[in-house]
């Protein structure tokens, strides 16, 4: 049993004052593996002050020191490399592999994608009267998801340090085993004291404090839309810098001329995938009217292909949903779409045959959708794949647009001329070209209600600076 009962703060693991703790639930088990303490208001302002002392002098380091700096958490990251993995596998039911080779890599990519930006960023750019310095903002507050758990810490942490500013982290409440083993990774990489703080706690005590805090300069926040919206309102007081990376229902838009058959399982994949719980999940394929029928049966046969199970095993594709939060909605709304007469084929909100406790559902595909129905419109973040049929390209893009989303998009079709025609006309902030992978280089954030902020590799750290 793991007790996380202690907060990183000005460079040493203070002891929560209080007894209040959330218990840490293995979602394929539903077994009770450990308790995180829920930090209050006070301890979000213990390390906020720490943040506060520690930034003028860590603000004056040079870019010298601070790549030393990161090397040394890199280093340290990769002796650590197979316990975040089994801690990503155990809080949120990532498969092994998935954990092992995604999920825990993340932090090594965004390590080295940030040491590399630091390398050639210029500091100082003369310009004809002038020169421009970039400047670390000042003491920033970080809030991060379960979903992609260290992947999201690093990718805010490692930008922040690298431009000379201090933090103050809350991980979500459902991740805290990775978040515990990066404070312990900050610890031994000898990061100044006050420099990275760590509070565990809930959105609504530790998140708000942090947010509407006056000594906070900026906060940078991934989560769903409704907190990151809280988080703004609570900065706006103190016109803080606000990134948000938020949700989304991402479209993937498939014209006439590709391989139906090779195309269509990566398609079901890029919904399924971390079981659907992954921000930029492809979750509405929108497809020709009349290839829909032939569409249809080869996602089905895919998913019924995705081994769902036990995520210690190899060979599992599909683990549980990460929390019961999580199964709760999902499965809610898959009974909410049953009571407005959708039938999923297969899928619904029962568990996989065979299996009889943890947080499991079944890959779910509802055919036939439009933009009306509530599984096309929510975000599910869950394993449920929305087919919707189109009937001219101009309508594609319309449906594909109808959203308060936009956070990526995918397209497939073999004719470079309407690739680029939907790519400049989705509003999506990534849009992937037949089955192209994510690139840590390139900017991650979205459109309209997915999010303002921008992040990863260069483009994060100038989000650091101002
Ligand atoms: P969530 O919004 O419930 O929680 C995210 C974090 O915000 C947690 O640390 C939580 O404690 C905190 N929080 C909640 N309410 C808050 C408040 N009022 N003030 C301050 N902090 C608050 O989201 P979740 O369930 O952890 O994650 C799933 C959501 O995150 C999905 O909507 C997903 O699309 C989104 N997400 C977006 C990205 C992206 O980059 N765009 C990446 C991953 C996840």
């Amino acid at each position: 049993m793991k007790r996380l009962h202690s907060f990183y703060i000005d460079g040493s693991w203070k002891s929560a004052p209080t007894d209040t703790a959330l218990d840490i639930i293995n979602p394929a088990t539903e077994a009770v593996v450990g308790s995180v303490a829920m930090g209050t208001t006070a301890d979000a302002n213990s390390a906020i002050e720490a943040a506060v002392a520690a930034f003028p002098t860590f603000s004056k380091t040079t870019v010298t020191e601070r790549l030393e700096l990161l090397e040394r958490v890199l280093k340290c990251y990769k002796n650590r490399y197979d316990d975040f993995a089994d801690a990503i596998r155990t809080e949120m039911g990532a498969p092994k592999t998935l954990a092992h080779e995604a999920q825990a890599y993340c932090g090594v990519e965004h390590l080295e994608a940030t040491i590399d930006a630091l390398k050639e960023f210029k500091l100082e750019v003369p310009r004809d009267s002038h020169t421009l310095r970039y400047e670390p903002i000042g003491v920033c507050g970080l809030i991060t998801p379960w979903n992609w758990p260290i992947n999201q810490i690093v990718c805010k942490v490692a930008p922040a340090i690298a431009a000379g500013c201090a933090v103050v982290l809350k991980p979500s409440e459902y991740a805290a085993l990775s978040a515990q083993l990066f404070a312990e990774v900050m610890d031994a990489a000898g990061v100044p004291a006050g420099v990275f703080n760590m509070v565990f706690g809930d959105g609504a005590e530790v998140g708000a404090a942090i947010s509407s805090h006056p000594d906070i300069d900026m906060m940078s926040f991934t989560g769903s839309t409704a907190a990151g919206v809280a988080v703004a309102v609570g900065a706006a007081p103190t016109v803080k810098r606000v990134s948000q990376e938020l949700g989304g229902k991402s479209p993937i838009v498939i014209a006439e001329d590709v391989d139906l058959e090779t195309v269509i399982p990566k398609c079901v994949w890029l919904c399924m995938e971390n079981t659907g719980q992954s921000c930029n999940a492809g979750t509405r394929l929108i497809v020709p009217a009349h290839l829909h029928g032939r569409i249809v049966e080869l996602a089905v046969e895919a998913a019924e292909n995705c081994v769902v199970g036990d995520p210690t095993d190899k060979k599992t594709d599909i683990g549980p949903l990460a929390n019961v939060r999580q199964y709760t909605k999902v499965t809610g709304l898959l009974r909410q779409a049953e009571a407005e007469g959708l039938t999923p084929a297969p899928g619904g909100p029962e568990r996989p045959e065979g299996i009889r406790e943890g947080y499991y559902v079944r890959p779910t595909i509802f055919a036939g959708l439009n933009n009306s129905q509530l599984i096309a419109r929510e975000e599910v973040f869950g394993p449920v794949l929305a087919i919707l049929p189109y009937e001219t390209i101009d309508e594609a893009t319309k449906i594909a647009n109808e959203t308060p989303y936009g956070l990526s998009a995918y397209i497939y079709t073999n004719d470079p001329k309407l690739a680029t025609t939907w790519s400049q006309d989705i509003r999506a902030g990534m849009v992937h070209i037949n089955g192209a992978p994510l690139a840590t280089g390139a900017p991650f954030g979205g459109y309209k209600q997915s999010g303002n902020g921008r992040e990863w590799g260069r483009t994060a750290c100038t989000n650091f600076w101002r």
